[in-house]
């Protein structure tokens, strides 16, 4: 007994070191904001100093734009970040209708604030810096890198200012706008409910006319993130109704403004609106944040006010919804960009087995083929992500900031084009990633104090939120690859040749077969599309059986692209001549599941019906 005592005492001893090693690697070292990587995406992927020097962004220069990008980093490093695993392990708390956010939240947020972050995009008459979307979508990676619980208030307050931009009528306009941008307030989006999800077309609360012009909300919102907390004053719910006499479906859907203060004629706050929340949910990840259940009208109606025109709701909704899917597919890159962080650092650090020829001590993982396999995987699916939503930023600046009113029309329908696939693209391979770094610690990545199961929980629920994945491979399939008579499209496949031709065109040894690979997977995207153009006309059950994987081989194939454009550039740039080595990698170990995927897209529904049996087995 004594002896097997002993023998656990070492054991334990063993498990306690393999800890104090991994918190020395893995969980002291938080994130660092990727400033420079994130720079370089938008001025040579995403053309963002291009556009600065045409003129696009008026008076703004390109120094500016770095600065404000770099401060943004050294907010989300030393003052967010360092809230991530205490936000993760103390949780946002639900008492009696009242929400605290963890330890730190309030001090840090109200910094955030006073600070203007809240106003990025925001018009400036209304407190905001009116700086391009290109450097919103720079700053939101990094508030999600460092606490994606956190940031994931922010991100709604965003996409509410944008929808009472377009949509608020001045009165609006003039009580809340400039109160969120200076993010004394904050915003919440209100669509789910018990029986309408992907579905929006089943929502059921209902919106009464009263006789003053507002209107009286009664019914039950779930999942509503940050629908209560101690962050401000006053939160400013968008809220998705229907109208007594309203069509029905999606047409007869109208949004709404409630507050949970009701706001004095002299901007001061009165009484508690008739909104409150029921509970909050336990939930697999981002803990910080508080997923509330929220109840309208127990006591004679909520009051609220009309944001647009009646029963046009949902078109004002896709204003905030669309800002908040580029969001969505940012946190993707930023858990990936993380999770790659902690894995490197960790894979320095451990040491197993023998990398080289025999002789010496034990190799630190890093050196082993399998292991530098994972890692460089994992930095070349982040940087493809990023300079995918980083296309899909310039393009929403583009449709509003070109030079005609032709180009300003492309734009925006390439920003539609690119949306979806930013979003899922991009959460996807945040969830491969915090996988793949969570595989690279071993044991350890399972142990939570390692910190590497936190971005592997917290990342799960991007690829479900704000539009399912499957939801988005629809809409580009079904929306998107005909925009335009497809045009959209075709102009996106020449723009990836062109880009393919140039590396051709270099001559340059080291992009090796990059030129052949990307140029094949280009290829399988544009057979796809034809199939599934074709397909949406005849057999949808086909084109609909194929659009996650179509959404995949997108990503796939322009992702390649943004890599071989940063590629090109570090042709003349002695230091980041790695970038060669990323897209090379990156063709020729990822993209050529491109055609792939082209040949699974092209067999239709018909091997899915077969297995229709299968699915009508009793469990
Ligand atoms: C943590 C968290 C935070 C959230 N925050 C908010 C928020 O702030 N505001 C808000 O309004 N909502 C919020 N949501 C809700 C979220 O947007 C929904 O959960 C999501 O849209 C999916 O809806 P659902 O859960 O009802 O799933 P369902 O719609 O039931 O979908 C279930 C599955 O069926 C698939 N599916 C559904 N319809 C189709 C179809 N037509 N074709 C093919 N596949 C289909 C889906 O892709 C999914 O895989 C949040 C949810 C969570 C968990």
């Amino acid at each position: 007994m004594a002896r097997l005592c002993g023998a656990y005492g070492r054991d334990k001893l063993f498990v306690v070191k393999r800890r104090v090693q991994a918190a020395a690697t893995g969980n002291a070292m938080t994130y660092r904001a990727p400033v420079a990587d994130i720079l370089y995406s938008l001025k040579h992927v995403a053309g963002f100093a291009a556009a600065i020097d045409q003129g696009r962004f008026g008076e703004l220069d390109l120094a500016t734009a770095e600065a404000v990008i770099g401060e943004a980093g050294k907010f989300a490093t030393e003052a967010i970040a360092p809230l991530d695993a205490v936000g993760d392990r103390d949780g946002a708390r639900c008492a009696n209708g009242v929400v605290t956010t963890p330890p730190g939240f309030r001090d840090v947020y109200r910094r955030w604030a006073e600070a203007g972050w809240a106003g990025v995009t925001a018009k400036p008459e209304y407190g905001g810096m009116g700086l391009p979307h290109a450097v919103a979508a720079a700053c939101n990676e990094m508030w999600s890198g460092a606490s994606m619980g956190f940031a994931l208030c922010p991100l709604l307050g965003e996409g509410a200012i944008g929808a009472l931009e377009v949509y608020g009528g001045e009165a609006l306009r003039a009580t809340y706008l400039s109160r969120l941008v200076s993010g004394e307030w904050t915003g919440t989006m209100n669509l789910t409910e018990p029986q309408a999800g992907s579905d929006l077309s089943a929502v059921k609360t209902r919106a009464e006319r009263a006789a003053d012009g507002t209107y009286r909300l009664t019914g039950q919102k779930i999942f509503i993130t940050y629908g209560e907390h101690d962050l401000a004053d006053n939160i400013v719910h968008l809220v998705l109704a229907r109208l007594p006499d309203a069509p029905p479906g999606t047409r007869g859907i109208s949004l709404f403004l409630a507050p949970k203060f009701l706001v004095k004629p002299d901007g001061s706050l009165g009484p508690r609106n008739d909104v409150r929340c029921a509970s909050i949910e336990h939930k697999l990840g981002i803990h910080a944040s508080p997923t509330c259940v929220m109840v309208y009208g127990d006591a004679g109606g909520a009051t609220a006010y009309l944001v647009g025109e009646e029963n046009r709701g949902l078109a004002a909704m896709f204003v905030m919804m669309n800002a908040a899917r580029l969001g969505v597919g940012l946190q993707g890159v930023a858990i990936g960009e993380k999770a790659y962080q902690k894995a490197l650092t960790y894979a320095r650090a451990r040491r197993q087995g023998r990398a080289g020829a025999a002789g010496g001590g034990m190799s630190p993982i890093v050196e082993h083929p399998d292991v530098k396999r994972m890692l460089v995987t994992m930095k070349a699916l982040v940087q493809a992500a990023r300079g995918i939503c980083h296309l899909t930023a310039m393009a929403i600046d583009l449709a509003t900031h070109a030079d005609s009113a032709e180009a300003r029309a492309a734009a925006s329908e390439r920003a539609a084009l690119l949306t979806p696939v930013a979003k899922a693209f991009s959460t996807d391979v945040g969830d491969e990633v915090a996988s793949l770094g969570l595989q690279v610690h071993g044991g350890m990545g399972y142990i939570e104090e390692t910190g590497a199961a936190q971005y592997f929980r917290d990342s799960r629920i991007a690829a479900i939120y704000e539009g399912t994945n499957g939801v988005q491979a629809i809409d580009l399939v079904q929306r998107k690859l005909p925009l335009a008579g497809g045009a959209t499209l075709k102009r996106e496949i020449a723009a990836m040749r062109a880009v393919v031709a140039a590396v051709a065109a270099s001559g340059e040894a080291e992009f090796g077969a990059t030129a052949a690979r990307l140029g094949e997977a280009v290829d399988a995207l544009e057979q796809a599309s034809v199939y599934l153009g074709g397909a949406l006309g005849a057999d949808v059950a086909s084109a609909l059986a194929g659009a996650t994987s179509y959404l995949r081989l997108f990503g796939l194939a322009l992702g390649g692209v943004c890599l071989a454009k940063a590629g090109l550039a570090a042709l003349s740039q002695p230091a980041e001549r790695g970038r060669i080595g990323l897209v090379r990698f990156f063709a020729e170990k990822l993209a050529t599941a491109a055609p792939g995927l082209a040949r699974s897209i092209q067999s239709g529904a018909a091997p899915l019906d077969g297995c229709d049996a299968i699915l009508a087995e009793n469990a």
